[in-house]
């Protein structure tokens, strides 16, 4: 009878076995930070850019359910102006900028380029037309042209060149040993993170889309490195729709439209002179920065 009943037992234990697994994979799935996949509608065409429109209409998001991080976010972007986003840490700036490039498919709403809802193109044909200058550029260990070249497949040694003059970046490559040939990374030259980011730039320039998504790096860069960067990037930003990821005010003075945002909604918006006016949340993130900004002063004197 004991041997009638040990394959019972032997299933029975497979089956724990298994069931435990699944629970296993389940708060694996929880956990892991995967973004569900995302997939073209079948027959989806190309992305048809006119000239940039970029627009949000009710937009609805969160990561997990339950947790919403987005509540109806209306956004207007006309082709060629500057949208600059600003609010606390951890108030949805830089998913904005995700859905834009659709890592994530929004849960309500929608996003258009020029009236054409992104989840209904092809991301090939969307992720074309977006260049992102992020927070932290990645470098591959290779020489520093097959770095700026990877902006475009193909790019010739001419075009590159000329990123790298529009990135502000040529003669520092100019004054390494084997100019465009210097490897960096782990075992080559280190780069320092303005640097890093004129590398971006300089692929950007390369790509040349008509909208950009500028992620901008909350590492503080030194006052002057960052005044010359800033300088480059409104060169980059001419006749390109462009949305600036904001850490510090400095940086979106001279956006044509500024958007507070709290709570997952847009709080306040408006020109940097109108919100200062308002005298709201803006104006208080202002005068905050401001007086840290002197301090800092103060103290290095
Ligand atoms: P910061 O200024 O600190 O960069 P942010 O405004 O850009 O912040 P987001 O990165 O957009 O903020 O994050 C918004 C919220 O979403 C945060 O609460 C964050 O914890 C959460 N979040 C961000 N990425 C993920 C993710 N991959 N999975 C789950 N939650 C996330």
């Amino acid at each position: 009878l004991a041997q009638l009943f040990r394959p019972l037992d032997l299933l029975g234990m497979v089956y724990r076995t298994i069931r435990q697994g699944a629970i296993d994979m389940g708060s694996m799935f929880a956990l892991v930070d995967t973004p569900a996949e995302i997939v073209d509608a079948p027959g989806a065409p190309a992305l048809a850019v006119a000239r940039g429109h970029v627009r949000f209409e009710g937009v609805s998001f969160g990561y997990d359910a339950g947790r919403p991080i987005l509540h109806g976010l209306d956004l207007d972007v006309p082709a060629g102006t500057t949208l600059a986003v600003v609010g606390s840490s951890g108030a949805g700036k830089s998913t904005l900028a995700r859905l834009l490039y659709r890592f994530y498919d929004v849960d309500g709403g929608r996003i258009t380029i020029d009236g054409q809802d992104i989840a209904a193109v092809t991301q090939a044909s969307l992720r074309a037309t977006i260049g992102i200058v992020p927070q932290d550029t990645v470098l591959f260990n290779d020489t520093i042209g097959y770095n700026i070249a990877y902006g475009r497949e193909g790019s010739g040694e001419d075009e590159v060149r000329r990123a790298a003059a529009g990135a502000a970046i040529a003669g520092f490559i100019e004054r390494q040993p084997d100019g465009y040939d210097t490897r960096v990374g782990e075992r080559g030259l280190k780069l320092s993170g303005g640097e890093k980011q004129r590398v971006a730039i300089a692929r950007t320039l390369l790509k040349n889309p008509p909208i950009l998504i500028l992620d901008e790096a909350t590492s503080a860069l030194d006052s002057r490195t960052e005044a010359d960067i800033l300088a480059t990037l409104e060169q980059v930003e001419r006749g390109r729709t462009t949305i600036v990821i904001a850490h510090r005010l400095s940086t979106v003075v001279h956006a044509d439209q500024i958007v507070v945002l709290d709570g997952g909604q847009v709080a306040e918006r408006g020109s940097h002179a109108e919100l200062l006016r308002r005298g709201g949340l803006y104006a208080a993130m202002w005068a905050r920065q401001a007086s840290e900004r002197d301090e800092a002063l103060a103290a290095a004197e």
